[in-house]
Order: structure tokens, then sequence, then C-alpha cells
């Protein structure tokens, strides 16, 4: 294992360990659930958009592997304070980069995400990767059906 696998999978552990927002969202104003149910991955996530369109909280809750709850409490801190476009953006950057059709670029700073490029290697860990933005992506477009990856 070279140093940057070791630094993505420390930061992917140390996620899963002690999840951030892990919890309801109180004042959310979006939620979805998603279900990955080749992994068994399941995810509630809870947004609070304010009238600007600016997301100022984002939660989930959930049980799964944990690459799917470290990219949920990844994904929770990316998006606040962003615009609902530039998450959608995000979101663009980070599945192209899990599912191998791009390398981090130095163009577009995805911080933390950045770490989820070594599950492009690994397809089957791709859908509990992105569960968690598939999820957050229904609760932007308010679809009361739930999330599967299937
Ligand atoms: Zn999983």
């Amino acid at each position: 294992m070279n140093d940057l696998q070791e630094l993505y999978q420390e930061v992917i552990l140390d996620h899963n360990r002690s999840p951030r927002n892990f919890r309801a969202g109180s004042t959310a104003n979006r939620d979805a659930v998603g279900h990955n149910p080749l992994c068994g991955d399941q995810v509630h996530v809870f947004l609070t958009v304010d009238d600007e369109g600016i997301v100022q909280d984002a939660s989930f809750q959930g049980s799964g592997c944990a690459i799917s709850t470290a990219s949920a409490s990844i994904m929770t801190e990316a998006v606040q304070g962003k615009t609902v476009p530039q998450v959608q953006e995000l979101f663009g950057v980070f599945h192209a980069l899990v599912t191998g059709k791009a390398l981090p670029s130095p163009e577009f700073d995805l911080g933390k995400l950045a770490v989820f490029h070594g599950v492009s290697e690994f397809p089957i860990r791709v859908k509990c990767a992105t569960l968690a933005w598939h999820t957050l992506q229904a609760a932007l477009e308010k679809k009361s059906v739930p999330v599967s990856t299937e």
C-alpha cells in the first residue's frame, strides 16, 4: 500500500468511526431515504435549504459499511454553505472520480472527497460511495420514493 492509499484509508476509517453530522436534521426542509441492497447500506439524508437556495445544514442517519458511512459523513460537511447548483456540480465531479472517469483535478478542489478516488478500482463499492449523494439528490428534487441503487 502506498502512502496515498494509506491516507485515504485513514480518512475513511476516521469518518466511519466518528461520523460527522450524524443526527436527524431538526430544521430540515428536505429529506430522503436511500438503500443499497447490494451491500445493505441504508441512509436518511436531511437538508436545510434556505430561501436563497443555500444549504444551511446537512445531516444523516443510517447504517452501512465503512465506505457508505464515511461518504455520507464527508458529504454532509462538503455541501454545507453551498448553493444547490454548486452541490450538483460537486456531485458530478465526485461521481466521475469514483467511477474512474476522472482523476482528482487541481482545478476543482474536492477536499476530503478526493479520498474516494480509490473506490473506482472496486466497482461493487461505487454504489456504497454514491448512495448518500443519490439520496441527497432525491432530497433536493423532493422525490418521495425511496432511492435504491438497484
Ligand atoms: Zn456498502
